[in-house]
């Protein structure tokens, strides 16, 4: 897959993981899209100017110490002194939970399973987490109430493309991936029937036979009133509820309630339009459902997935060829991020840390007595909100995330980082998280290293190199060699990816995401392979759940959930929701693309989209500049007139830092099980800028 000047890696932005081909020559990197099975030769804007970035000026170099109030260049051995001696003290006058890892849903998998580990054992910390917390957890946590697994697809994405019905539930993939619309596409020519629920008419909505564009925190009401047409209708998979689900009887007494006259008050929804969703979905022979941010980023997003889990398990779809439910990962290595112990309350191989079971087996593979291991510590949100406070964390070690753009409430996360003693940011642009930094070390990219990343199928891909980092830029798994070194740790912290591997599958072993039978070379020799993979001479497993669910009795459990109102609704005073969101030149925090050329114009800042009627009674012209004020913040960004988003809705995208960073705005209610935060929806008072 290589010859040094070409090499086949993956894009280095969503958890489609495109396939892409580097070529270099007089020492230029250019992209070339290349044919894989999710991408299948396409690629969006964003893959194509990924290798922009590489020799971009503001590339990071050299480390960079805060000297007089300002970053200054700084030598490797002054950086990482200054690192761990401040590690050492903050440790020594309050304790070792001092000292805090926040780590990103971007980094190889390599990465993430190394950061886990020197949180528990090179700084013997538990306050560990990370920004996938803020993208998957809501699903994850559904997926494993339901399954016992949490695998974002659990079959692969070819599937979408012979779908009967598929319904997509707050999934934008014609702006976040754009290379799925090649399956949307293959379904429409099959005679598919795409039904999308979003309350903005978005461009994959666009596409749809059928838009259900609903008050925005009210899907789970749908989901309950799509089963219980299904039940009035007799459209259940009763042989399959009886066989390989519990649970039922709850979920049928709470749907009751949802009759769809009600329904459609709640959200908008007409009745006429959901009972055509039950029947689409129930007349179909491979039918599947997914799910993606715009349903899953709630305080009740746990409980959203949920509904469509029990819609999905009643209509007996999981398991059956062809058909699932499933949620769309966003960021990179979403999924891998989530299974190799950078989550508070996870260690390797998906295992819970407060079992001694796990602890004993991670223990035994990171040769520490598993009574040393830390327990569990606290969630993204929470984590970031405690930083500087009297019990909180005095210092962070933050790889691979920007919490000040991409954090909600992200005007008291900037306080809280201000506030803390000692900041540490690995990252190979200054972000602007970076910028606040004590220290700050610079990084490879994507082009630079190798590794894997396991994408939204569970599919493992190997990440090749094609050249070294710039200047002293140094890979992360070198700086966590190098720190835990000087915090004398000599052992267990190799810089080589590799052997950072060889050891993930070791410790995933026996564990639901077991790579026990990954090898490097196994994923070279195929186009990848799917977890769980426990043995080298053993099958993968692309399609999971034909037999049984991953729970101790192999049933799917049912768990009734019912509609509760938005963590905020609109009042006198705020009397607009606002939802937040992507679109197709950014990605995430914009860190990266915001300094690409190209996206940076597609996409050049935040704006408010607000409906022609809402803006003639507020007197707004299209691009006017809008203040918009939520209980914790004010922002200021132009108007974009448009008829595709509710009257009562304003949207803006969150890429953006500054005066239009949306997520001054957010509301930080967070779910009570995944403590996912309340991205999608609060209530908000918009008005013209200039009065
Ligand atoms: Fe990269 Fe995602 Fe675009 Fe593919 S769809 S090129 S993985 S950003």
């Amino acid at each position: 897959m290589t010859d040094g000047d070409r090499v086949e890696t993956h894009c280095p932005y969503c958890a489609l993981q495109c396939g892409m081909t580097l070529r270099r020559a007089d020492d230029l990197i250019s992209v070339e899209p290349r044919e894989f099975p999710t991408n299948r030769g396409g690629l969006c804007q964003k893959g194509w100017t990924a290798a922009d970035l590489l020799d971009h000026p503001e590339r990071l170099r050299t480390p960079l110490v805060r000297r007089d109030g300002e970053l200054q260049p700084a030598t490797w051995d002054e950086a990482l002194t200054l690192v761990a001696s401040t590690i050492k003290s903050i440790q020594r006058r309050y304790d070792e939970n001092a000292v805090a890892v926040f780590g990103g849903g971007g980094l190889t998998n390599e990465k993430s399973y190394a950061l886990g580990k020197f949180a528990r054992v090179a700084l013997r910390t538990r306050n560990i987490d990370y920004n996938g917390r803020f993208c998957m957890s809501s699903a994850a946590a559904a997926g494993i109430r339901a399954f016992g697994i949490d695998r974002g697809l659990p079959f692969p994405l070819e599937d979408v493309g012979s779908a009967d019905t598929l319904l997509l539930v707050g999934a934008n993939v014609a702006e976040t991936m754009p290379p799925f619309g090649r399956w949307l596409a293959d379904q429409k020519a099959r005679g598919g029937t795409l039904i999308v629920v979003d309350p903005r008419a978005t461009p994959t909505a666009k596409q749809a036979t059928l838009h259900l564009q609903p008050t925005p925190g009210t899907d789970l009401a749908i989901a309950n009133a799509l089963l219980h047409i299904a039940l009035t209708e007799g459209l259940l998979d009763k042989d399959y509820l009886a066989e390989r689900t519990t649970g039922f009887d709850d979920v049928r007494r709470t749907v009751a309630n949802y009759w769809p006259a009600r329904v459609e008050r709640l959200t908008g929804v007409p009745v006429a339009d959901l009972e055509r969703t039950a029947r689409a979905l129930a007349g179909g022979e491979r039918v599947i459902i997914l799910t993606a941010r715009g349903a899953e980023q709630h305080a009740k997003g746990v409980d959203t997935v949920t509904a469509f889990i029990n819609l999905a398990l009643a209509l007996g779809l999981p398991g059956r060829p062809g058909s699932g439910y499933g949620c769309l990962t966003g960021q990179g290595n979403g999924q891998g991020g989530r299974e190799h112990g950078q989550k508070a309350d996870q260690l390797p191989g998906y295992r819970k840390i407060d079992d001694p079971a796990a602890r004993a087996h991670v223990g035994g593979v990171w040769g520490v007595d598993p009574a040393s291991l830390p327990g569990p510590g606290v969630s993204a949100y929470e984590l970031l909100d405690a930083l500087g406070t009297e019990a909180g964390p005095k210092a962070m070690l933050l790889f691979g995330s920007n919490p000040v753009v991409s954090a909600p409430r992200a005007g008291r996360v900037t306080e809280r980082i201000r506030s803390l003693e000692f900041l540490v940011v690995a990252d190979f642009l200054l972000s602007e998280t970076a910028a606040l930094a004590d220290v700050v070390l610079p990084t490879a990219m994507w082009a630079e290293e190798d590794g894997t990343m396991t994408n939204l199928e569970g599919r493992v891909l190997r990440r090749h190199a094609i050249r070294r980092p710039p200047g002293q830029a140094r890979t992360d798994l070198e700086i966590l060699h190098d720190l835990a070194t000087r915090l004398g740790t000599e052992r267990g912290f190799p810089a080589d990816p590799a052997e950072v591997f060889g050891e993930l599958r070791r410790a995933s072993a026996g564990g639901v995401a077991d790579y026990a039978g990954v090898t490097w070379e196994r994923i070279d020799a195929h186009d990848g392979v799917f977890w769980p993979c426990p043995d080298t001479d053993g099958p993968d497993t692309p399609r999971m759940f034909a037999e049984r669910f991953g729970t101790p009795d192999g049933r799917a459990r049912m768990v009734a959930v019912e509609h509760r109102a938005a963590a905020e609704e609109p009042c006198a005073d705020y009397p607009l929701y606002l939802t937040t969101g992507r679109v197709l030149a950014q990605y995430q925090s914009g860190t990266q693309t915001r300094r690409v050329g190209a996206l940076r114009r597609a996409a050049p800042h935040a704006f408010v989209e607000l409906h022609p009627d809402l803006a003639a009674r507020l007197g707004v012209a299209d691009g006017e500049s809008l203040t918009v004020t939520s209980r914790r913040g004010e922002v200021t960004a132009p108007a974009r007139l448009s008829d595709a988003i509710r009257a009562d809705t304003v949207f803006m995208p969150f890429h953006w830092a500054g005066a239009g960073r949306a997520n001054s705005l957010t509301n930080d209610a967070l779910d009570p099980t995944s403590r996912m935060p309340e991205f999608k929806v609060c209530a908000v008072r918009v008005e013209r800028a200039f009065g």
